[in-house]
């Protein structure tokens, strides 16, 4: 389906997502240009790409405009967990805004396709379960979340107008809870978080009591629904949820990454962030619809290759997990 050699800009390509993506495209026979400020993204997470010839990196900050020649764009910058995004939350706006003014007006002279990678934190702490596209959402406009939130809910606007204004292609992606191989250790995320934690037998850190959900997407699956999406018709805009449906408590969660590491950490209880959403499932009806597509992998398969990741990254020591 997508196999005709495209030049193809992955912003935030040195990221978790990103360098899944950078992957699959260069491995579908296409040519990638990452570009990533390094914020929370990696070299080690392209490391492997840096010596293949369709594979070129530039280190640049998507505030900036950005002048090179591709066929597709997909932006993909922007730090993800909440201790990242909230380290520097003016930053964080305008990463989603400005990166988004900045990558819309290059996709715009090059009358480009461009996906964008958006959230389910566009729906804040949801009233209607599970989240279905038609939802406006509830967020808190001055929270600590609302730098990515409403960053990313105004990177949609931005989106939506450049098409009803210019007839711009665009295709935006609603992206669930996904977790995997090369997330970054220190990320602060929950995955993350509790698989570190417990291969390295620290205390499991749950935050309030346990009992809020989230549903974990695998990143293969994720990887898969976007470069389709990328690949629909000119009609197919989004916003399209992506995600995984089955749900969890965060409290399952911690004991099934216990049980499968076999660690012998306890789990502590610690304050629950401000604006933390108490639950959160896609309603994935619009993605089966129209990417004929829906996640395959099973939370304890996706965990088992994550466990395997950090386990391996631990094991490489300090020098290896800050590369
Ligand atoms: P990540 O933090 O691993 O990757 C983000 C990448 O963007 C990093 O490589 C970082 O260095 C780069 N970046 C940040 N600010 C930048 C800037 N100003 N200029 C250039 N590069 C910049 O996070 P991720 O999980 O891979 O997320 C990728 C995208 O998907 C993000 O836009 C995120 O909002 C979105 N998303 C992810 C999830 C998820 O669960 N993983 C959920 C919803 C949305
Ligand atoms: N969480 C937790 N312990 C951690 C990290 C996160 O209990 O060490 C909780 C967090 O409060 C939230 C959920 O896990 O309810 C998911 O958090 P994450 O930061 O992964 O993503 P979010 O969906 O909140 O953006």
């Amino acid at each position: 389906m997508y196999i005709d050699d495209k030049r193809v800009l992955v912003t935030g390509g040195a990221g978790f997502l990103g360098s899944h993506l950078c992957d699959r495209l260069i491995e579908a026979g296409h040519e990638v240009i990452c570009a990533d400020n390094l914020f929370t993204g990696s070299r080690r997470n392209i490391m492997h790409l840096l010596d293949n010839h369709k594979f070129e990196f530039v280190r640049h900050d998507v505030t900036f405009p950005l002048y090179v020649e591709v066929d597709q764009v997909y932006n993909m910058a922007c730090p993800a967990s909440p201790v990242h995004y909230q380290f520097d939350p003016v930053q964080t706006t305008k990463t989603s805004v400005h990166g988004a003014i900045n990558m819309l007006g290059l996709a715009k002279r090059l009358k480009a396709p461009i996906l964008q990678a958006s959230t389910s934190e566009v729906y804040g702490d949801p009233e209607q379960h599970p989240q279905n596209e038609d939802y406006w959402g509830r967020v808190n406009p001055i929270g600590i979340r609302a730098c990515y939130d409403e960053g990313k809910r105004c990177a949609e606007t931005l989106f939506f107008d450049y098409h009803r204004q210019f007839g711009m292609e665009i295709k935006v992606v609603r992206i669930f809870n996904t977790y995997g191989p090369r997330m970054n250790p220190n990320d602060g995320r929950v995955v993350s978080n509790f698989i570190v934690q417990a291969l390295k037998g620290e205390d499991i850190t749950i935050y309030g009591d346990g009992q809020q959900t989230r549903s974990f997407c695998y990143v293969d699956d994720l990887v898969e629904a976007i470069i389709r999406m990328m690949n629909t018709p000119k009609d197919v805009t989004g916003p399209i949820n992506i995600g995984n449906p089955d749900e969890f408590t965060i409290r399952e969660l911690a004991d099934l990454v216990i049980e499968m590491t076999g660690s012998s950490s306890k789990i502590i209880s610690m304050p629950l962030p401000s604006d933390d959403p108490r639950q959160r499932r896609p309603d994935l009806g619009r993605a089966n619809q129209q990417l004929g597509w829906a996640p395959s992998t099973k939370l304890q398969d996706g965990l088992k290759e994550t466990i395997a990741y950090f386990d391996g990254l631990l094991r490489d020591g300090p020098a290896a997990q800050s590369a």
